[in-house]
């Protein structure tokens, strides 16, 4: 199943997470040698290195072994290690294939059908309800990568599923060479990780990759609201400026009832192939992204059989939707106490995702905003602030840079990065009937491990006291 020259020699697996524990142990049950490293240390490393070495892996914690690195016959990244972290700089100058764990997981599971997302926003809601409706309608479907559980861990167990709710994110589409998926989503696109691509059309060439391999028989559902997504396959290398994309080509759209699926506003009611799904109201998520979401995933779904096109089947479907709740820190109420709603989008990590968060509210809103900047200016929010903006709370290390962006177009205050100060100072300025949201437009990594944590610790403060 795995490419024979692979167990020529060594496999090195670089970084001893949740994805490369997963494949470390995949590939060992097919008795193929791996070298696998990490530079951390501390006891849950050696746990994982210790659990490893019992399946016959070498493993090294606290260094990477660069010399065996570049004599192994392939390497597989994990998706949090830079591209110029020295084990992949060393495999790249010996010439060593760089994969991915979703693309060694892929070898394994080649009767396993996938519907696989990517796109700048939304990517983790789309594959959630995509994997909650498959199920709705009775299939056997897992939803893993990018969402939390690791392709190869799919891939090792037991029975393996009939289909698969697939998140990519760019980092893991630019290691995942032979990715053909049955259904293709890309959400939408937009500038995002700036601090780790040169540019923006960099960036984009790695969500292109999702098409690299399009097929006749391949299937597109694709953001009809967005050129930059429809014209995505001319990005693929060697692709000229009219290049046609090869299968059949879906698309959403929020206002364009030519789409597939589109929300037809004046009746407030989404549509998909030509009939109502469901009317708008009855959805439980927030803002009108997560109607483009959910029709996403809706068409994906029905698009990926026939036999989800009839009408019982688009009961279904709509049942699914209306019974799926809001992911944790994605628009995620935390309560509502002293009449002020407050709102933990903690994973709005970017400005795009922000920008649409703000425009779903219809509140006044103390908007808290800052964290590790991630290169794009934020001046693009003070058009929807001004709607519902009371005032930005800026705080973290890009406070200044907010402050600069937004200053004289919208009332503002910089705050310093003690996370309980900004709490305690939205709560002072909050009257009932406000909104207090948390999208901050920021990583989360100068006060905090991640975006989880972040969030957590809005919850807990948001409701302590009250
Ligand atoms: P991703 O997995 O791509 O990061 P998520 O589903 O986790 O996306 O949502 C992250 C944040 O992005 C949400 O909190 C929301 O603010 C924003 N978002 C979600 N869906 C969309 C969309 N379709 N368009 C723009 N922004 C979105």
């Amino acid at each position: 199943m795995i490419p024979a020259a692979w167990r020529e020699g060594e496999v090195a697996v670089i970084g001893l997470g949740k994805s490369g524990r997963s494949v470390s142990a995949l590939l060992r049950r097919e008795k193929v040698r791996v070298y696998v490293s990490d530079a951390g240390s501390g006891p849950a490393l050696e746990q994982a290195a210790a659990a490893l070495r019992a399946m016959g892996a070498e493993v090294d914690v606290g260094r990477h072994d660069l010399e065996r690195i570049a004599r192994a016959t392939v390497v597989v990244a994990s998706p949090g290690v830079p591209p110029t972290a020295p084990p992949l700089a060393a495999a790249r100058a010996a010439n060593v294939l760089i994969v991915g764990e979703i693309e060694v997981a892929l070898h394994f599971l080649p009767n396993t059908h996938s519907i696989a997302v990517t796109g700048t926003n939304g990517k983790t809601t789309t594959t959630a309800l995509i994997g909650h409706l498959l199920r709705t309608l009775g299939e056997d479907a897992v939803d893993a990568g990018n969402i939390g559980t690791p392709l190869a861990e799919v891939a090792l167990r037991e029975k393996h599923p009939t289909w698969t709710a697939l998140e990519l994110s760019s980092f893991q589409l630019h290691d995942t060479p032979s990715i053909r998926p049955d259904v293709g989503v890309v959400t939408n696109l937009g500038p995002d990780h700036l601090d780790r691509y040169a540019s923006a059309d960099d960036y984009y060439a790695d969500k292109a990759r999702l098409l690299a391999n399009a097929n006749a028989g391949s299937k597109w559902v694709f953001n009809g609201d967005d050129p930059e997504v429809l014209a995505l396959h001319r990005r693929l290398p060697g692709a000229s400026k009219v290049a046609k994309l090869n299968g059949q080509q879906w698309t959403f759209s929020l206002k364009d009832r030519n789409a597939s699926a589109w929300y037809d506003r004046e009746r407030d009611v989404l549509m998909a192939l030509g009939a109502p799904l469901l009317p708008r109201k009855e959805l439980a998520l927030m803002g009108d992204h997560n109607v483009a979401n959910t029709l996403a995933a809706a068409l994906a779904v029905m698009v990926g059989d026939r036999g989800r096109q009839n009408p019982r089947a688009r009961m279904a479907i709509a049942a699914g939707i209306r019974s799926f709740r809001a992911l944790k820190h994605r628009l995620e109420v935390a309560g509502e106490p002293g009449g002020v709603l407050w709102i933990n989008d903690s994973k709005a990590t970017n400005v795009g995702s922000t920008l649409v968060a703000v425009q779903g509210m219809t509140r006044p809103t103390i908007l808290l905003l800052g964290g590790r900047h991630k290169g794009e200016p934020y001046s693009a929010l003070a058009e929807p602030l001004k709607r519902v903006g009371k005032i930005v709370l800026a705080y973290g290390e890009s406070a200044p840079l907010i402050e600069k962006d937004l200053a004289g177009l919208v009332p503002i205050e910089r705050l310093g990065s003690s996370f309980p100060d900004v709490i305690a100072r939205a709560r002072a300025l909050a009257r009932s009937g406000d909104v207090v949201l948390l999208s901050p437009a920021c990583s989360s990594y100068d006060m905090f491990n991640n975006y989880e944590e972040r969030g957590a610790e809005f919850k807990r403060l948001a409701l302590a006291g009250t």
